[in-house]
């Protein structure tokens, strides 16, 4: 049997792709390339192009194929763009996975593995963030996000659909191998930025802020690299497998960096001064978002193999010096 990975042509989707095919699994992937990559899909998985909702093309794939379980990625990601067309994000995200589990039931798949985010939180009371945290997301990204994990919920009550959602926190790095990495256009996230100077793609990092309430006035986040968190969809998927209930996990490292610190960090990595420069907040940046996934370690035997934000920026700057134009598609 065989996992269906929709999204898989996209950044976390195709490095969970590529942990999947290691481990020994069937993968099929279904992906519309608006925003993910054909090759960054690893030619040992079965690739769809199509969009999840479209219920006639979804089930043709469950027919071709002998589905066990469903990991779900594909959605609109942008917090900022999802403030301005929250219609577009109900749509894509919420509509989508409406679509995708009709099809799942249909078609008599009962698990599914939902990629899932810190942004279902809002501004934290307090940190690290635990899974039994208020949930007060900011954005219709976060709303969406969030709708669908409450829509699991409902459907393991009348469908028996057993879920594992996993809100991860800033997803960083690439493939250790140098074959797959980060490219979205356009690129919002700090680090894929910050490589942008060194690369000779823009001048000096904006830092959004430096009077945030914390050590050096700059905003912490929880950095934590894309091949942990692809194996926690593996892990997530076995737990599933044997029975486990339904359950919502963080996946960060459970250490925070300053937008400074990291800056300073990149510089030891490249080698390059990478000039920077503060710039006004952007909106709906909370000061400290860090991560408990101390669930995940326990229930999930979740481990992160890379705790070392130098380490996970060389992966990053490994794919990035090598393929300055990310895909190039
Ligand atoms: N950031 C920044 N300059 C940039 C991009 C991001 O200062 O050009 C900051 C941003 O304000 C946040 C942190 O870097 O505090 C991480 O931002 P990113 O967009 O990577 O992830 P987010 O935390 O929004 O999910």
């Amino acid at each position: 049997m065989a996992i269906l990975v929709t999204g898989g042509a996209g950044y976390i989707g195709s490095h969970t792709v590529a942990e999947l095919l290691a481990q020994g699994e069937r993968v099929v992937v279904v992906d519309n390339l608006r925003t993910g990559h054909r090759s960054a899909v690893s030619p040992d998985a079965r690739f769809y192009e199509g969009d999840i909702r479209d219920g006639a093309f979804l089930n043709g794939v469950f027919r071709d194929n002998e589905i066990e379980a469903v990991i779900h990625f594909a959605a609109s990601s942008l917090v900022g763009e999802s403030v301005q067309q929250p219609l577009d994000y109900y749509d894509n995200n919420l509509f989508g996975t409406h679509s995708l589990v009709r099809a799942m039931t249909a078609n008599g798949v009962d698990k599914i593995v939902f990629s899932s985010t810190a942004a279902t939180y809002g501004e934290p009371e307090s940190v690290p963030i635990l899974e039994t945290a208020p949930t007060r997301p900011e954005s219709p990204y976060g709303e969406t996000k969030l709708a669908m994990e409450n829509m699991f919920r409902w459907c393991e009550r009348a469908y028996g659909l057993k879920f594992v959602s996993l809100r991860y926190f800033n997803a960083c790095g690439a493939h250790p191998d140098g074959s797959i990495g980060e490219d979205h256009k356009p690129e919002s996230h700090l680090i894929p930025i910050i490589l942008q100077v060194p690369l000779g793609q823009r001048e000096h990092i904006g830092i959004y802020g430096d009077d945030y309430p914390t050590e050096d006035g700059t905003c912490i986040r929880d950095y934590i690299h894309v091949m942990d968190l692809a194996n926690a969809h593996w892990l997530a998927l076995k737990h599933l497998r044997a029975g486990g209930a339904s359950d919502i996990f963080n996946l960060g490292n459970g250490t925070g960096f300053s937008v400074k610190q990291v800056i300073d960090l990149a510089r030891g990595v490249t080698g390059h001064p990478i000039p920077a420069a503060v710039s006004p907040r952007r909106a709906g940046d909370p000061a400290v978002l860090i991560a408990s996934s101390e669930k995940a370690r326990a229930v999930l035997g979740w481990q992160p193999r890379y705790d070392d934000l130098s380490t996970i920026i060389e992966t990053a700057w490994q794919w990035h010096s090598r393929h300055p134009n990310g895909y190039g598609d």
